[in-house]
């Protein structure tokens, strides 16, 4: 396969398709909708996981597995959940199947059929709640905190690699307490988990807010949410944390006697981010010669790539490679030397500037007489050439710097997108222009919102936490206002 990328200017999806592709992350899989995660795209999210895995684990929280299916009873019992989610369901009908004594090769086994049909699980509440009313009897089993890593599966018409798969991974945090204040403190403290991972280790900033109405998930209370702005100037919804008030208490009927011996509807929240976070990771920081990956989630922060004639000069760069891979693994720094011979140097860099590892180092014969490495880092393309004594040190600084980098790029570029407008002709202006999130007057409205979505495309991604109070009229029907939303087109 060619490992030419098509440049954003010309064609900013296929270029956001060619450096999963060609970066080695993922491909399409024989079932439509459905990808397949390679081992380097696997590798990221693994990253991605164990620290979001450690910070969970931090505030309380405990890992469990439920199954994969649903009976459909279950889901139907939270009335604006099914309503939610019917649109997007896998069914298993029957458990068998059969040779067909017609000669039509295997069939389904019609006398297999399923008493009830199953739903592959589109988030787990319904199976959880139904399980929590065994676990939860008294306020001495409160809070209840759990996370479950898994797949799911929601039939999207509409797919794109990682950004909206119809199977997904996943976390999804389910978490039962004794007063709507605890579970509401729970849900910001989940919000705030993803924003801080967003933000100091993936390298994209994002803004906290809360969903509307029509944005809202199935069966929740409030959505709360981080959006991140892509370099097309659409946004991504990151991350949700759902106040799920006693809605799935009370269709699973889980009560608990409180400290008066009275018995209370129990109080949920849930909370997810998925695979989606690796396609948000590309578009905000790669390039047109491959992904940019923030050293503190790269799967290999380093890479050394020796330039040599004859096994005596290998053999000398070996003898000082080999100290500095020790040095660098000793303060943690992940490295890989690459002196396989079935490629030039050129090649290499090429190869691992494709797939964003944040430094390259290259030593030849001569930089090793100057006791000197030539240092190249993936995010602005420097190059430096830096004394091998105390390289390590440095290396580890520089990808520090590095992480720093991208994200200030990220945020400067978020920020310069953000654009404050009072009529609906500057909005339609914004969007059609330079895009990004849109900061306007909104009557509070879902036949409002739903308008503007419609002649625009444009939704409503939040209203930011902390919002400033400011009186206004609605962009499109002049009613007042009394505050800004952010608008933006989305993934
Ligand atoms: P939700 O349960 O709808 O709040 O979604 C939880 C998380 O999964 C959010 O961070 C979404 O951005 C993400 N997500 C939702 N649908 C998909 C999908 N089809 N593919 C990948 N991620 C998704």
């Amino acid at each position: 396969m060619s490992k030419e990328i098509t440049a954003r200017s010309a064609d900013y999806s296929q270029w956001y398709n060619d450096l999963v592709l060609k970066g080695g992350l993922a491909d399409y899989s024989a079932v439509k909708g459905c990808m397949v995660i390679k081992p380097y795209g696997f590798a990221l999210w693994e990253a991605m996981r164990d620290v979001l895995d450690r910070k969970f684990k931090e505030t309380g929280h405990q890992n469990a597995y439920f199954p994969l299916f649903i009976p459909k009873s279950f889901l139907s019992k939270e009335a604006a959940h099914i309503e939610g989610f019917a649109k997007e369901c896998a069914v298993v009908t029957h458990y068998r199947l059969k040779n067909d004594p017609n000669g039509g090769g295997v069939v389904v086994d019609p006398e297999a059929k399923l008493e009830e049909e199953l739903i592959v699980r589109p988030t787990s509440e319904t199976i959880i709640w139904n399980t929590y009313k065994d676990w939860i009897q008294s306020y001495r089993d409160l809070p209840l905190l759990i996370n479950q890593w898994a797949n799911v599966v929601r039939w999207e018409m509409r797919t794109r690699l990682f950004l909206r798969t119809a199977e997904f991974l996943w976390q999804e945090g389910h978490t039962a307490h004794a007063t709507a204040e605890e579970a509401v403190a729970e849900t910001t403290q989940m919000l705030n988990v993803y924003a801080d991972f967003a933000e100091h280790y993936m390298a994209v900033p994002v803004v906290r807010g809360v969903k509307t109405a029509n944005e809202r998930f199935a069966g929740a209370v409030d959505t709360y949410c981080i959006e991140a702005l892509m370099q097309d100037g659409k946004a991504l919804q990151a991350g949700t944390s759902h106040f799920l008030g006693q809605n799935f208490a009370k269709a699973f009927n889980v009560q608990f006697s409180n400290k008066e011996n009275k018995l209370e509807y129990v109080w949920a929240t849930s909370w997810g981010v998925s695979t989606r976070l690796i396609g948000g990771l590309i578009m905000v920081h790669s390039d047109d010669q491959g992904l940019v990956l923030p050293p503190r989630i790269a799967p290999l922060q380093v890479v050394i790539v020796p330039i040599f004639k004859g096994e005596e000069q290998k053999a000398n760069i070996d003898a000082k490679v080999n100290t500095l891979i020790a040095d660098l693994k000793k303060l943690g720094v992940s490295v890989k030397y690459d002196d396989s011979d079935n490629n030039r140097p050129g090649w290499k860099f090429a190869e691992y500037e494709m797939k964003g590892v944040p430094v390259r180092i290259a030593i030849g014969a001569r930089d090793i007489e100057n006791g000197v490495a030539e240092v190249a880092r993936r995010d602005n393309k420097t190059k430096e050439t830096l004394p091998l004594e105390g390289l390590a040190q440095r290396i580890q600084d520089l990808l520090e710097e590095i992480q720093q980098n991208l994200f200030n790029k990220a945020k400067s570029y978020r920020d310069e997108h953000i654009t404050r407008v009072d009529t609906f002709e500057e909005f339609k202006q914004v969007l059609d222009g330079k895009a990004g999130f849109v900061s306007a007057h909104w009557d509070g409205t879902s036949e409002t919102e739903e308008k503007i979505k419609e002649l625009t495309k444009a939704t409503i991604r939040c209203i930011p936490l902390n919002n400033p109070q400011e009186e206004g009229v609605c962009i499109l029907t002049g009613k007042p206002s009394k505050e800004r939303v952010l608008f933006a087109r989305a993934y």
